[in-house]
C-alpha cells in the first residue's frame, strides 16, 4: 500500500533515484567573517598566506559566490545507522563546491558544509552552528597533524545568521550563531554512496560508481585501461579494508572515539569524516562513547570502534557482492582486516610502551595488563603514556608512581590494592625494557613520537567554543597552533596537557 502523496512527502526523505549527486548551490548569507583558516590547507591548495583576507575568498567559501566554471552539488548516499538500514541520508548540509588540483598534482575536493538546504536535507535546515563547526575546524586540523589520515578544513566562516537548535544548554531551543566549514578531500564518497544504488537495485550506476572511484582515487589498481574486472573490484574492497584498519589503529593509539560510525561516514578512502559528537578519552575507559544518543549497548564505544570498522566494512562487502557475484575474495579481505588489526594494533601498544618489536603472548599479556590497571582506577591515558618514558630500566622501581602520578584522577583514593598492581606491572615492565632492542635514546623518541603530549580534548574545545560566544575568537587559534605540533614539548603551553577539570566531566561533545 502506498501512503497518500502528502503524507509521504511528511515522513519519507525526498528520494532521488537514479543519481549519484544534485546539482545544488550554496544559500548566500549575509554577514559573512572569517573566523579561523588553516595555513597548512592554503599552501597545500597553491594558495597564498594571505588569500583569506581577500574580498573573494570570503564570498566563496561562505557560499556567496561561485568557483569560475564550477557547478556545486550535494551527493546522494544511503547509510546504516546505529545498526538498522537507514534508507536515503545524503548530502544534508553539504555542497561540493569544486574539484581542484592542489600544489602537489592531486585531485582534492572543496565542500562547505552548512551552506544551506539541498536536496538531501529532509526535515532539517542545511545549516550548521558555530559549536559544531569550530569542534570540525580544530579536530580535522589536529588529527592530520597527528598524522592521521581525515578530511580536511580550509577555513571556519561565521555566517551572520542564526541557528535554531532545540538541544544542549537548557533543553529550549535556542538561537545560536550560523556558521560554515569548508572541508578538502580528494574524494567524499562513503560506503553509503555504494550502499544506496544496491538497495535500489540500480547496478549499472554502482557499477559506474565503483569504476568513477577506482579510477579517480584507486587508479594504482588499474591494470587495464579500458576494462574493469571483478578482480580490480576486489582488490579494491581490499584496499579500503586496509586504509580502514590503519584509521583504526590511530584512533585506538591516540584516544580518538569517533561516535557516529554509521556507514554514511565511513570514508572510501580510510580517511576521518564527519567530526560529530566526537571525543577523546581521558580517563581510560574502553566502554566510553561521547554520544550521548548511542544507547545502552553502547555500540560506538571506544573499544568497540575496531569491530564496528569490520561491520561496516561487511555491508559494503555486501553490497559489492551484488556486481562481483562471488564472496570468497570479499571474505579474504575481511578476515584480512581482522588479521592485520591484531598485528599493526599490537605493535602499535609495543610503541607506546617503547619496548621494542612486539615479542607475541608475553608482550600482549603485559600490554592486556597494563590496560586493565588503567581501566581499574580513573587513569589519564593520554598524561600516562606520554609521562610513561620517565620510567626507564634503570629506575628505581618504586620511582614508577611519581613519574605516572599526574595521570591519575583521584590520587587520595587510589587504593593499596591498585597501587600494588600497578607495582607488580611496573616489575615486569621493567625487566621487558631490560631485553629490549631500543636503547634509552631511541625508545624515548620512538614513545614521543607515538603518544601525543597535546590533544583536542573535549574541554579544551568547549572552552574556545564558549569565548567565541562571547565574540573571543583568539581561542580557536590558540588550539590549532597548539596541536601543529602535538608529540612536541610546548613548555609555554604545559597548562594544555593537564586532566579534565571536574566540571568537564559529564559535558559531552556536541553533534548538530
Ligand atoms: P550525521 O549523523 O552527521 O552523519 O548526519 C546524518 C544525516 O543527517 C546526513 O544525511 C546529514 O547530511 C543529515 N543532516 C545532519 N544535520 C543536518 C542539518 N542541519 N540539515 C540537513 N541535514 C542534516
Ligand atoms: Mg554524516
Ligand atoms: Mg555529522
Amino acid at each position: 500500500e502506498s501512503l497518500p502523496a502528502d503524507l509521504e512527502t511528511a515522513v519519507m526523505p525526498r528520494q532521488v533515484h537514479n543519481a549519484a549527486f544534485s546539482y545544488v548551490n550554496p544559500t548566500p548569507v549575509s554577514q559573512p567573517q572569517v573566523l579561523a583558516v588553516s595555513t597548512e590547507m592554503l599552501t597545500s591548495l597553491g594558495l597564498e598566506q594571505q588569500a583569506w583576507q581577500s574580498e573573494q575568498f570570503l564570498e566563496i567559501f561562505a557560499g556567496n559566490q561561485l568557483i569560475e566554471n564550477s557547478r556545486p552539488y550535494a551527493m546522494c548516499y544511503g547509510g546504516h545507522q546505529f545498526g538498522n538500514w537507514a534508507g536515503q541520508l545524503g548530502d544534508g548540509r553539504a555542497i561540493n563546491l569544486a574539484e581542484v588540483v592542489d600544489a602537489q598534482g592531486n585531485n582534492q575536493t572543496l565542500q562547505l558544509k552548512g551552506a544551506g538546504l539541498t536536496p538531501y536535507s529532509r526535515t532539517a535546515d542545511g545549516l550548521a552552528v558555530l559549536r559544531s563547526s569550530v569542534r570540525e575546524f580544530l579536530c580535522s586540523e589536529a588529527m592530520f597533524h597527528l598524522g592521521i589520515p581525515t578530511t580536511r578544513a580550509l577555513s571556519l566562516i561565521l555566517t551572520g545568521e542564526q541557528v535554531m537548535r532545540d538541544m544542549f544548554y537548557d533543553g529550549r531551543p535556542q538561537l545560536e550563531p550560523g556558521a560554515i566549514v569548508c572541508r578538502v578531500a580528494p574524494s567524499f564518497v562513503r560506503f553509503g554512496s555504494f550502499q544506496i544504488f544496491a538497495s535500489r537495485q540500480e547496478t549499472d550506476n554502482l557499477k559506474k560508481l565503483i569504476e568513477h572511484t577506482i579510477r579517480y582515487d584507486f587508479p594504482h589498481l588499474m591494470l587495464d585501461e579500458e576494462k574493469l574486472t571483478s578482480e580490480t573490484y576486489e582488490a579494491f574492497f581490499d584496499e579500503v579494508c586496509r586504509r580502514t584498519c590503519e584509521m583504526i589503529v590511530h584512533w585506538m593509539r591516540v584516544g580518538f572515539v569517533h561516535g557516529v560510525m554509521n556507514t554514511d561516514n565511513m570514508s572510501v578512502l580510510g580517511l576521518t569524516i564527519d567530526y560529530g559528537p566526537y571525543g577523546w578519552l581521558e580517563g581510560y575507559d574502553p566502554h566510553w562513547t561521547p554520544n550521548t544518543t548511542d544507547g545502552e549497548g553502547k555500540r560506538y564505544s571506544f573499544g568497540n570502534q575496531p569491530q564496528i570498522a569490520q561491520w561496516n566494512l561487511l555491508q559494503l562487502a555486501n553490497t559489492l557482492y551484488t556486481v562481483i557475484g562471488t564472496a570468497d575474495k570479499l571474505e579474504e579481505s575481511l578476515q584480512k582486516f581482522a588479521d592485520l588489526y591484531t598485528h599493526s594494533s599490537q605493535q602499535m601498544y609495543a610503541d607506546k610502551l617503547g619496548i621494542g618489536r612486539h615479542r607475541g603472548e608475553d608482550d600482549q599479556k603485559l600490554i592486556g595488563d597494563l590496560f586493565a590497571c588503567l581501566a581499574s582506577t580513573e587513569t589519564d591515558m593520554t598524561i600516562f603514556f606520554r609521562n610513561l618514558t620517565k620510567f626507564s630500566q634503570e629506575s628505581e622501581l618504586a620511582t614508577w608512581y611519581e613519574s605516572v602520578k599526574e595521570a591519575f584522577y583521584t590520587l587520595d583514593e587510589i587504593n593499596t590494592q591498585t597501587k600494588d598492581e600497578f607495582q607488580s606491572w611496573f616489575t615486569r615492565y621493567k625487566a621487558r625494557l631490560q631485553v629490549s632492542e631500543l636503547d634509552s635514546q631511541d625508545r624515548i623518541s620512538l614513545m614521543n613520537r607515538t603518544n601525543p603530549k597535546y590533544i583536542l580534548r573535549n574541554y579544551l574545545a568547549q572552552i574556545a567554543i564558549d569565548k567565541a560566544h562571547e565574540g573571543d575568537y583568539s581561542e580557536i587559534e590558540k588550539l590549532l597552533d597548539i596541536m601543529r605540533r602535538p608529540y612536541d614539548e610546548q613548555p609555554e603551553h604545559e597548562q594544555y596537557f593537564a586532566k579534565r577539570p571536574e566540571w568537564a566531566r559529564t559535558k559531552a561533545g556536541c553533534s548538530m
